[in-house]
């Protein structure tokens, strides 16, 4: 794609984020923060987009589960600091509890120019290094932090995702409730517009592989009799897929019935009511 391709791209994802977040807001009052909020954390993720000049092409011929692992994603690190330092802004301006710990990463990592590339190294390698003005701070929330970074990487993450995506149309990617790519765990599950096919999205690379209609991507468990759903009276085209072995669900949106302009991303934090039902009936998500 030249760069004016790539920008009439980003112009029309900016442009469906906000009408999913206009509708959100509309159907949904008593999310209205949370919705706007995030609203601006993918907006920005789409204006300081990546550029990924890793050369990926050597995975065309891996059959390796998953192709790669977090470490080897290739990071935009100019984009990404910009990015960690905007939205460590929006989080200390917001309503969302996160202001706290955003102040605290500002003067603890910003402010010391601490080196941005080796927390993301050592993030994806997955034994993150902070500094002890961080770590002895009672008030420190790892969950904000890690939302914060994660944000800041999401556009290499998921441009260097579609790269790699594109080298295995051929494989038979159904048996996996992992995602093929990097080997997360799916964030939700789709069924398609055209026949209701189910396939399943990767809450790390957001990458979209097809599944079977009635299996738990979590356990394997295809047992009809221990698996089901729950649909709620004002959320049409979504519904909660649990499976009794694992104690674990799923979000499932039937593209088929859910309204027209939509967000990924937005949809998940929007069907808060969902997770707050099967909390309460005992289940987890991953
Ligand atoms: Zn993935
Ligand atoms: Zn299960």
């Amino acid at each position: 794609m030249t760069g004016k391709e790539i920008a009439k791209e980003n112009d029309s994802i900016l442009e469906q984020i906000k009408k999913a977040a206009n509708f959100l807001e509309k159907e949904k009052p008593f999310i209205k923060e949370v919705v706007r909020f995030y609203e601006k954390v993918f907006s920005l993720q789409h204006e300081f987009d990546s550029d990924i000049t890793k050369d990926y092409s050597v995975l065309k011929s891996k059959k390796d589960f998953p192709l790669i692992s977090k470490k080897d994603f290739d990071i935009d690190f100019y984009n990404a600091e910009i990015l960690f330092e905007k939205i460590c802004d929006l989080c200390q301006g917001s309503e969302i509890q996160a202001d706290v710990t955003a102040k605290i990463i500002k003067e603890s990592i910003i402010d010391k120019e601490l080196s941005f590339k080796s927390i993301v190294q050592s993030y994806l390698e997955g034994n993150i290094s902070l500094p002890e003005a961080i770590l002895g701070n009672s008030e420190f929330n790892p969950q904000v932090f890690d939302f914060i970074l994660y944000n800041s990487l999401k556009p290499s993450i998921v441009k260097s995702s579609k790269i790699i995506s594109s080298y295995f149309k051929e494989m038979d990617q159904t048996e996996q409730g992992r995602c093929p790519v990097c080997g997360s765990a799916p964030a939700l599950s789709l069924f398609s517009k055209e026949n209701g096919s189910r396939s399943l999205v990767c809450n790390f690379c957001w990458h979209e592989w097809e599944t079977k209609r009635i299996v738990c991507p979590f356990c394997n468990n295809n047992d009809s009799k221990t698996l089901g759903y729950v649909a709620l009276d004002n959320e049409k085209g979504i519904r909660a897929d649990y499976c009794d072995k694992c104690k674990k669900y799923i979000k499932t949106i039937d593209l088929r019935e859910y309204r027209e302009d939509i967000y990924l991303p937005l949809e998940l934090i929007a069907s808060i009511p969902f997770d707050m039902k099967m909390n309460e009936e005992g289940f987890k998500s991953e």
